[in-house]
């Protein structure tokens, strides 16, 4: 018989978000009358419709490719000019960050891609990552073979973890040993923290010292409401020698169904060969993006490019404010009732401490029963988690504010 990529063997399946769809099923049929009343704030993903001048943008773009004269095929595999043009002008210039247009590679998914870009790295790299953390770091690790077996605790061999908790303000340590690839995420999922200039500047001098990459999302950076942070770690000076960083459509724009995003490859990228050979990134990646990717479609492309035209501007303000809205509503309401709150404030996640002590899970189990709401058990999201659970601001406003009524009444 055919063998097996047996890494896919060591992962932990999909043990989160099944169990939660376990436990909400098994609580509805037990109380029928209850079921109707569930709120789910468990899910990273957006509630509200796409802004008017995107949907705009797409109906256009999709009515050139019905008339003959203005049809197009393929487009190039890193995105169309007009899109790599407006991230950078917008995303970068205004920002004085350093990156240029052919740095910009658009994509279909930062998903996709914080887990591809593994395909451009040797599999003997050391590889760091916060903890808790967004899963996909993880587990696309493991499934390229870059992991031992996991523990008990559900922690695999060979990665190194940095536990981000209260303890530590949630600003991750600085390695002890050198390490090679370094996943950061911010602002943070799950955490909803952020990190300062300082805090990105400390990490971006490691990585120069010990010859390492950064791997960057900045996939909620919209979310920022704090002058002072950082939206993108080409912010920081010397950052485009050692960083890539991973944006996305997704979260500010509303794309999660529609399916637009980029990553940041600078030039000035270097890496190895096992014999010790120095080697541009920028060209691996190009290289890797064009054979096992054929580009975004073009009206979704002209959507996210509407992303940047005044109406687009104004109109995802609006969304974030909303959701933001929601995070502080949540913040609140938590707050009230002596529960300890993080995050919310320039991320749409509130992260918090659970009461008394619980596990994550009995939180889950309290939470569902006493109040019918449904969050996201912060060990699930790493080992570190335990003792915490987060709460999503992608919802709509009734059910927040219902949420809110119910943390008073089951947990007051
Ligand atoms: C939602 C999210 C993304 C965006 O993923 P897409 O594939 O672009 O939808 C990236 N990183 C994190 C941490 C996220 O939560």
């Amino acid at each position: 018989m055919v063998q097996v990529n047996d890494n896919f063997l060591k992962l932990k399946a999909g043990y989160l978000f099944p169990e939660i769809a376990r436990r909400v099923n098994a609580f509805c049929e037990a109380n029928p009358d209850a079921a109707s009343r569930v709120i789910k704030l468990g899910i990273g993903d957006v509630t509200e419709p796409l802004p008017p001048a995107i949907v705009e943008a797409i109906h256009k773009a999709t009515d050139e490719l019905a008339e003959r004269g203005s049809f197009r095929g393929y487009g190039p595999e890193q995105g169309y000019d007009f899109l790599r043009n407006a991230i950078c002008d917008n995303d970068y210039k205004a920002r004085g960050c350093d990156v240029s247009a052919d740095e910009i590679f658009v994509s279909d998914g930062s998903k996709c891609d914080s887990g591809n870009i593994l395909d451009i790295f040797g599999s003997n790299n050391t590889v760091a990552i916060t903890d808790p953390v967004y899963p996909v770091y993880v587990d696309t690790n493991v499934m390229t073979g870059r992991t031992g077996e996991a523990d008990d605790d559900g922690r695999y061999a060979g990665l190194v973890y940095i536990p981000v908790t209260a303890e530590n303000d949630f600003s991750p340590a600085l390695p002890e040993g050198k390490v090679d690839l370094i996943y950061l995420c911010y602002p943070n999922n799950p955490t909803g923290t952020v990190a300062s200039k300082e805090t990105l500047k400390q990490w971006v001098d490691y990585a120069k010292a010990n010859d390492s990459i950064i791997l960057y999302d900045a996939a909620y950076e919209a979310f920022i409401t704090d002058p002072e942070i950082p939206h993108s770690i080409y912010e920081i000076e010397g950052a485009r020698d050692v960083a890539i960083e991973f944006r996305s459509f997704s979260k500010n724009a509303g794309f999660t169904g529609t399916r637009c995003a980029f990553t940041v490859v600078p030039k000035s990228l270097k890496g190895t060969t096992p014999g010790g050979e120095t080697v541009d990134i920028h060209p691996l990646w190009n290289r890797r993006h064009c054979t096992k990717f054929n580009g975004v479609s073009y009206p979704i492309q002209r959507g996210a490019a509407a992303a940047y035209s005044e109406a687009g501007k104004q109109q995802i303000g609006e969304l974030v404010s909303f959701y933001m809205e929601n995070a502080r509503l949540l913040r609140e309401g938590l707050t009230k009732v002596g529960i300890q709150v993080y995050g919310g404030v320039n991320a749409p996640y509130v992260w918090l401490k659970t009461p008394g002590g619980a596990t994550s899970w009995d939180f889950f189990d309290t939470l569902l029963e006493k109040g019918n709401l449904v969050g996201t058990p912060g060990s699930g999201f790493g080992a570190a988690g335990e003792g915490y659970f987060r709460l999503s601001a992608f919802n709509s406003r009734a059910n927040v504010e219902e949420a809110v009524e119910r943390f008073t009444q089951s947990l007051g």
